[in-house]
């Protein structure tokens, strides 16, 4: 450890904060661990000099792993929807198919239509997964160049089958396959040479742990001869500009240095306990939500067979059946045990709930927030 972060007071100060905080198990951001923090406030180098490119270059090839691509894998300082508006602007030239389940799908249907596109919804209930045959029926009338899909809508706690949706793209190798992996990526194999789709994207701030500002995304050959066609693609978000300066091991513009040093100590944690351990704790620690809920009598929000794995909707009055409570006397009395869990989103606020295991927890933390839980619903 560098000697300046040992004996810094304002250090100490920083680190007696944060034992001292309330834990994050709200679905992004999630939890970010001391190392994470400390990588983070590595001191600044240049992003056009040598240790920049050295970073990069060392952590291609885990990224390139972690998403089972051959492609470069870029970096983005922005938030997810910088990459979600950018991928509409690079790739949407006649009209984009919005699959909507939930707020975040939903949203993408309006941006969309802010960007200037002609788009069109394709909206199945609250709950419900996105379906191949629905997205093959709307493909087949030929209408579209591109859908939007996201593969665990976070506001519901739902998980589409990707692999089976992406399968259509041999059906239709002319329409762009945009993917949002936000709260999943990292937490779930996400194979995308093997898924054949054209991007896939990521926020940093959810299954990866790390603080939010930054996305992850990776895009096709097809994408990125489709984007160089594109008029009025703009600067910032032009997928030709990163593949150009990732294959110099730098970002388009320059960016937030500390989520890299981040991504690179995180990215050794993912490596060190190994992809298919992490993604069994990811399965592990979710299955102890499901049981929490079913102790105490609730049912789940999401149709049978495609709950979330990074995340649990817990239904509280937004299905039939199942145990309701006073949402928010409930987060209060788990926030005075010092965790943070979530009181619904967008229109499932209250009469539903939601509970993270993304990022690094483990079934040891898990509990902890479980015990803290139990003390709440007997205040309730
Ligand atoms: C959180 C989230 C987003 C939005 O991410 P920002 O970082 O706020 O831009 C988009 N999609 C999904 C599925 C999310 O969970």
């Amino acid at each position: 450890m560098p000697k300046f972060l040992a004996f810094s007071p304002a250090l100490v100060k920083e680190f007696t904060h944060f034992m001292g905080h309330v834990k994050l198990h709200i679905p992004g951001p999630v939890e970010v661990s001391e190392k994470t923090f400390r990588a983070f406030c590595t001191p600044m180098i240049g992003h056009r000099g040598q240790g920049f490119k050295d970073l990069y270059a060392k952590i291609q090839p885990q990224l390139q792993q972690l998403l089972s691509t051959k492609q470069l894998v870029y970096i983005s300082t922005s938030s997810a929807w910088g990459m979600m508006e950018g991928a509409l602007r690079n790739l949407v030239a006649r009209k984009v198919l919005n699959c909507m389940c939930g707020a975040f799908s939903d949203k993408w249907f309006d941006v969309s239509k802010r960007c200037g596109k002609d788009a069109e919804a394709l909206q199945v209930p609250w709950g419900s997964p996105i379906r191949a045959a629905d997205v093959d029926k709307k493909l087949a009338t030929g209408q579209f160049d591109a859908l939007t899909v996201i593969h665990n809508e976070t506001s519901t706690g739902v998980m589409s089958p990707i692999v089976e949706i992406a399968a259509l793209k041999k059906k239709y190798p002319d329409v762009m396959f945009i993917v949002d992996s936000v709260s999943s990526m990292s937490g779930v194999p996400l194979k995308f040479d093997e898924l054949g789709i054209d991007v896939l994207l990521a926020g940093t701030q959810k299954a990866f742990a790390l603080p939010p500002g930054t996305a992850i995304f990776v895009c096709s050959p097809a994408a990125l001869a489709k984007a160089a066609t594109m008029k009025d693609r703009g600067y910032y978000f032009d997928l030709v500009e990163f593949q150009k300066n990732a294959e110099q091991n730098m970002t388009p513009s320059t960016p937030s240095i500390g989520h890299v040093f981040a991504l690179e100590s995180k990215l050794q944690d993912i490596f060190a306990e190994g992809l298919e351990a992490r993604y069994a704790r990811h399965r592990r620690t979710n299955q102890m939500t499901r049981d929490w809920a079913a102790k105490h009598g609730f049912t789940l929000f999401p149709e049978k067979g495609f709950e979330s794995i990074t995340l649990t909707c817990v239904s509280n009055g937004a299905r039939p059946g199942g145990r309701v409570v006073d949402v928010p006397k409930l987060q209060k009395l788990v926030k005075d045990q010092g965790f943070l869990i979530d009181g619904g989103y967008g229109k499932i606020k209250g009469t539903t709930f939601r509970i993270s295991n993304m990022g690094d927890e483990t079934e040891a933390t898990m509990g902890q927030l479980f015990a803290a839980m139990d003390t709440a619903m007997k205040g309730l």
